[in-house]
């Protein structure tokens, strides 16, 4: 607890237990948060708003500002253009499946495949029809079920053409 290395009177760092717990460049860094001169109740600060209240659409900036630093750009997370996204987030669709949708693009749907490659300890074969492993691919495309539910629904010529 923050309280515990700040001196009893207030106003100022407890030096030997900063020392004690943190290696030297941790204590430098804790002894440049200034401490207020007068004890004051402590409260949580989100502070991205000017506010320091937490809001989404802050965290939604931070986490942007932080992908730009690390180079990458959210658009670029998929092969998707600009306008095709805002097709998508236009169209007349109920919102879950916009976003199902929008999951789907980004490779955000947890298949086994999706699983293993973060050491989630699962089968590697689609639950559906064991015959190989569930990608994205398969899920949705090649796997037997997913292509009798294509055919059935008599949408599956409009998928022609595609790779
Ligand atoms: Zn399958």
């Amino acid at each position: 607890m923050v309280a515990e290395v700040i001196s009893p009177e207030g106003g100022r760092w407890c030096d030997w237990k900063l020392s004690h717990w943190f290696d030297p460049p941790t204590c430098k860094a804790i002894k440049a948060i200034p401490l207020p001169r007068l004890p004051v109740e402590d409260k949580l600060i989100w502070h991205n708003t000017p506010e320091g209240i937490f809001i989404v659409k802050s965290a939604y900036h931070l986490a942007v500002t932080l992908d730009r630093r690390k180079g990458r750009w959210w658009s670029e997370v998929s092969w998707m253009d600009k306008a095709s996204w805002i097709r998508l987030w236009e169209a007349n669709l109920p919102p879950k499946l916009k976003v199902f949708v929008w999951k789907i693009l980004n490779r955000m749907i947890p298949t086994t495949e999706a699983l293993i490659a973060k050491d989630v300890l699962v089968l590697p074969r689609c639950p559906v029809c064991w015959a190989e492993s569930e990608t994205l691919e398969h899920l949705f495309l090649s796997c037997p079920v997913a292509r009798a539910l294509w055919d059935y629904s008599g949408l599956a010529s409009l998928g022609e053409g595609l790779p």
